[in-house]
């Protein structure tokens, strides 16, 4: 990010200046339009996405696209359509794979491999009846695979218990921190500003928030102001946010994968996921030489994003060594060469936010990925520039505000 700083740098003292809405954009000498607190995926794309519709944008970050706390940081996310009934997210995958397969387009390195993402279930399960409803009815090129067909097609599976299994070719992993730091670049290098800096809770009270102070002190105004912060949510709006937005605790491993062979590589290994009843474990190919990536997708413990232990724990990696070894004989005592400890940042059922502050109507807060938002990173992004913008011709009740419950009952997955 040097060279993005230093470029940026020499167009901050615009951004201090007061910003209006009414008119076009017509160059950085008036200071922002909006600014984008927050460049993790939902930050970054709604900063572009705001750009593209002819907006001057500062987006600013307290410690830079996607850092190693951010929720969008770290190496690999899944990218799938299969999201039971929820159909709202199978089109926001869809449409958001168009966005980083033309992003990895551009990018120097792939931020799109496009490996294939098998999901399998033990039962024919409502979620695995729905989903193949809703990918005929959108024309997805889901396959609908057999157990044997699975065991066929991929031999370093253990299918024991597995009845059925939903192939999607066109989907795969994302390179999560270079495809937020690639977009980043990219926005800059369309006359965005970005800026390295930390912003104060806003201040409490009714109408258009004026300005926000940012960590050395300085006001910064603009028309309108966004907040994706992520997991920092409930501590930018304790009030609203502090019992409507839940970080848990996440933990990430990587093995090394048999010497030799192929076994492991994209084109061989997909991205996988094992529904199992609802208590997911899921995992990669081995990306880049990183290893075989894998997880539990239950939600840890509460996490604090700054505070919050990453030290991965010993009962984490047994359980995760215990399910790979079980699914994939072949990784029986590899070694582990790297874990990782992360947050989601939950809303009480997975829904996300993007909604107007309650008593500050020119505040949008985007957020609550749930532990499933980075694929969704640029129809979040359309989204949210469409909402902030008034062109929205329908407002997705589910993003809502009001629809966050203080209780939390995971429901999307
Ligand atoms: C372990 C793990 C695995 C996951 N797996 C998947 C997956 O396979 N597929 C998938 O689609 N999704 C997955 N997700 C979910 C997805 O990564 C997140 O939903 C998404 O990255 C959230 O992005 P965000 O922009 O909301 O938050 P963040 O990436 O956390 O960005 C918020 C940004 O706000 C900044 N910020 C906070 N406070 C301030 C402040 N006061 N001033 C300035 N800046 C501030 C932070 O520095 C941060 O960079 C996973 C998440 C984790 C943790």
């Amino acid at each position: 990010m040097d060279d993005m700083s230093r470029r940026t740098a020499l167009k901050t003292g615009a951004a201090t200046l007061a910003g209006g809405l009414a008119g076009p954009a017509t160059g950085a000498a008036r200071g922002p339009e909006v600014v984008v607190v927050g460049a993790g995926v939902f930050g970054a794309w709604t900063a572009r996405h705001l750009q593209r519709l002819g907006r001057r944008v500062l987006l600013l970050d307290a410690w830079g696209p996607a850092h190693a706390r951010a929720s969008s940081g770290g190496e690999s996310r899944l990218t799938r359509g299969s999201y039971g009934a929820d159909e709202i997210y199978t089109r926001f995958a869809w449409e958001s794979l168009a966005e980083w397969k033309s992003l990895s387009s551009r990018a120097g390195l792939p931020i799109l491999h496009q490996a294939g993402v098998l999901f399998f279930f033990p039962t024919r399960e409502d979620y695995v009846a729905r989903t193949i409803e809703v990918h005929r009815r959108l024309a997805l090129p889901t396959e609908v695979l057999e157990r044997a067909a699975m065991a066929r097609r991929f031999p370093q599976i253990d299918f024991e218990g597995i009845e059925i299994g939903l192939y999607e070719p066109a989907f795969g992993a994302l390179m999560a921190r270079r495809a937020v730091q690639t977009l980043v670049a990219e926005f800059v290098a369309a006359g965005g500003e970005y800026r390295r800096a930390a912003v104060a809770p806003p201040e409490a009270g009714e109408g258009p928030l004026e300005r926000i102070i940012l960590s050395d002190g300085t006001a910064l105004r603009a028309a309108r102001f966004v907040f994706a912060c992520g997991p920092w949510l409930p501590k930018l709006f304790p009030s609203l946010l502090g019992s409507r937005i839940f970080p848990t605790r996440q933990e990430v491993f990587f093995f090394a994968p048999p010497a030799g062979g192929s076994d492991f590589q994209v084109g061989r290994l997909p991205g996988w996921a094992d529904f199992n009843g609802g208590d997911i474990f899921y995992g990669f190919p081995d990306l880049e030489g990183r290893g075989f990536k894998i997880a539990h997708d239950a939600h840890g413990p509460p996490m604090d994003p700054d505070g919050g232990d990453r030290i991965p724990s010993p009962a984490a990696l047994a359980e995760v060594r215990a399910f790979m070894e079980r699914r994939f004989p072949a990784m029986r005592g590899r070694p582990l060469s790297e874990a990782r400890v992360c947050q989601y940042e939950n809303s009480a059922n997975g829904d996300f936010l993007v909604d107007f502050h309650p008593s500050r109507p020119n505040v949008l807060l985007v957020g609550a990925g749930s532990g499933h938002g980075f694929k969704h990173g640029p129809a979040v992004g359309r989204y949210a520039a469409a909402l902030l913008e008034g062109r929205l011709a329908h407002a997705e009740p589910r993003f809502a505000l009001a629809a966050k419950s203080e209780r939390q009952n995971r429901a999307v997955h």
